[in-house]
């Protein structure tokens, strides 16, 4: 089998560092907050170039405090893409603003910066681009204020927004052993007003100020994080490395034309490697029953999805994300995906065309 993820294959050559991580936690007693997450947000800022990382529960978590603290409500609109994962349109949708779907990039699959600010009206307090796969977004130039979704892109260059969240979901590049999440931002102000708000806006301690919620970061995940933080540069290389090897692969291949490659960036971190494939559900069965594990990222474009219904945007609305859910299909990228299996997984592919 040569899964889509392989977290046992990454933890394996550091487990003495992450047991010595964990194991100070225990010997600590704080379990929440404290020195471990502290420290993680300095390493963290250091390390994408932020002036203030602010650690949450998860990606989700930190997307929501970003619009929390924007005062993004009822009334409210926020335009983002529809080719994501669901929080990125839940964090706004729960907040009780509205999520503006605009068409994304043929190329890219990331919102369109010109069908973004199209879709902007008096009523737009932000945009939420994603930037997909770990491949940075073009971004609108606007006075408007921009959030980034990097929850698949840390690594991939700094804050250009307002803020950034990211997600540390065990199979995201840096992996947690559970759940957390981070704000990025320059923005000091900004930085505290999540740190409140993650704590139920209680400053001092029982005296609310605001109305937050419980967004922190464990002090286990974040001695964990900080263990595994220094390694994320390497494991980024291994990425890149495995796109050019399938580039390599793909161009010495016989494929159909229609079959479409990822556009490449300098600061693509390759969360995932996502080809566009004619006949994509019948090759995905081909791959399972040859043993290689792929996925669809993702099958339902979120205008799409019946809790925004009441949206109503119908099939054909959005076409190029409609027909991206329809073709694209994400291979198997970790660190740790051996030479050998990227050779077997482009050699399926080619034998499922030449049927
Ligand atoms: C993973 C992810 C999130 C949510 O992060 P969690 O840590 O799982 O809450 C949000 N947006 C995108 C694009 C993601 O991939």
């Amino acid at each position: 089998m040569i899964p889509l993820f392989d977290m046992a294959a990454e933890l394996a050559p550091i487990r003495a560092e992450v047991d010595a991580a964990i194991r100070r936690v225990l010997d600590s007693g704080v379990f929440v907050g404290g020195p471990e997450v502290a420290a993680f947000e300095t390493e963290l800022a250091a390390f994408a170039g932020a002036r203030h990382a602010v650690g949450t529960s998860s990606g989700t978590d930190a997307l929501l405090a970003i619009l929390m603290a924007l005062d993004v409500g009822p009334g409210d609109e926020v335009v983002t893409t529809p080719f994501t994962f669901f929080a990125t349109a839940g964090a706004i949708a729960r907040l009780g603003a509205r999520p503006v779907f605009a068409e994304v990039d043929d190329a890219t699959l990331a919102l369109d910066p010109a069908a973004a600010l199209a879709a902007c009206t008096p009523r737009t307090k932000a945009i939420l681009p994603v930037h997909l796969f770990g491949h940075p977004a073009a971004l609108p130039v606007t006075e408007i204020p921009i959030v980034e979704d990097a929850a698949q892109s840390l690594g991939a260059g700094p804050v250009r927004g307002l803020a950034a969240a990211i997600s540390m979901f065990p199979t995201k590049n840096l992996g947690a052993l559970g759940d957390a999440g981070a704000v990025l931002t320059d923005d000091p102000a900004l930085a505290d007003r999540i740190a409140l708000l993650r704590n139920h806006g209680a400053r001092p301690k029982y005296h609310h100020v605001a109305i937050g919620g419980n967004f922190r970061l464990d002090a286990l995940q974040a001695a964990v994080l900080r263990a595994k933080l220094p390694h994320l540069p390497a494991w980024t290389r291994a990425r890149r490395a495995h796109a050019d090897h399938y580039r390599a692969l793909f161009a010495a291949a016989r494929l159909p034309a229609e079959l479409r490659l990822p556009p490449d960036h300098p600061a693509h971190v390759y969360h995932q490697f996502v080809i566009r494939a004619p006949r994509r559900d019948e090759l995905r069965a081909h791959l399972a029953a040859a043993g290689i594990a792929t996925e669809v990222y993702y099958p339902e474009p979120l205008h799409r999805a019946p809790c925004f219904g009441a949206l109503g945007l119908r099939v054909g609305s959005l076409p190029v994300a409609e027909r991206a859910s329809a073709e694209v299909l994400a291979l198997p990228i970790h660190p740790a995906l051996a030479e050998a299996a990227r050779t077997e997984i482009v050699r399926q592919i080619a034998r499922f065309y030449e049927r």
